[in-house]
Parts: structure tokens; sequence; C-alpha cells
């Protein structure tokens, strides 16, 4: 069986911010050359996601609209965790969003359903957050 581990790092402008990562995913799995087996991708960080959806601008704004619904960053004193730290809104919105995805890998490709791809979600950014890409398979 072979193994792959991989690291990405991630310093968004913004502290909110929805990324395609499926290029570095796919450039990791040709690294691997794994062509049957699974592929991880999982957040490294408690207040940033992993998920898989579609690549349209309009949804990655409802998204942030849906979840500044249930979870608004302000008033950062509205949250109990707000004592040293201001992203109470950042952890509920990883909550919601998940940390991590699997995807199968089938004659070297991810095998994806229709319009699906890899996002890596930011909800308190503007410092360096790490994804990890585990791959096994043969
Ligand atoms: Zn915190």
């Amino acid at each position: 069986m072979k193994t792959c581990r991989k690291e990405l790092t991630f310093r968004t402008q913004t502290r909110r911010a929805y990324l395609n990562i499926t290029p570095q995913v796919n450039a990791a799995l040709a690294e691997s050359g794994v062509r049957e087996g699974l592929c991880l991708v999982n957040a490294m960080n408690i207040t940033a996601s992993v998920f898989i959806n579609d690549n349209e601008s309009g949804l990655h704004r409802d998204f942030e609209r849906w979840l500044e619904k249930l979870a608004p960053e302000k008033p950062h004193s509205q949250y109990d965790h707000n004592g040293y730290e201001d992203n109470a809104d950042a952890h509920l919105k990883r909550s919601v969003m998940g940390r991590e995805v699997v995807v199968a890998v089938t004659n070297g490709k991810l095998d994806f359903g229709t319009w699906e791809q890899i996002f890596y979600g930011e909800f308190d950014g503007m410092r360096d957050k790490r994804v990890l890409v585990k791959i096994i398979g043969e």
C-alpha cells in the first residue's frame, strides 16, 4: 500500500473566504502515484472547514449570508468564548461546514459526483492555516 501525507498552507486576505482547493488536492494525488484508494482532506485548525460543493460564486455568497445569520460575527460580546478571543463565530461556522472530506480515488482521479469540488472555508483568516491531505491506496 502507498501512503502520501501533504500539508497545504493558506493565508487569506480577509477574515472569511472560500477557496477552491481542488487543484492542490489533484496535485497531491498525482504526486502520490495512488491509482485506487482514498483521499482525506481536513482542516488542521478549529476555525476553518473543508467541504465539498459547487464552484459557483453565487452559492458562496449564499453560504456567507447563511452562516452570518446562524452565527453572526458581531457583536463579539454575545459569545461566552470571546473572553480573550473574538472568534467564537468562526468556531461555530466551522462546526456547521465540517472538518473534512473523503473522496474515493479511482483510476488515478478523484471520483467526484457531478459538479463536486473541494473547498477550504476560512472563518478567522489573515494568518497561516494548514490543511492535511492524506492519500492511501495502491
Ligand atoms: Zn477561539
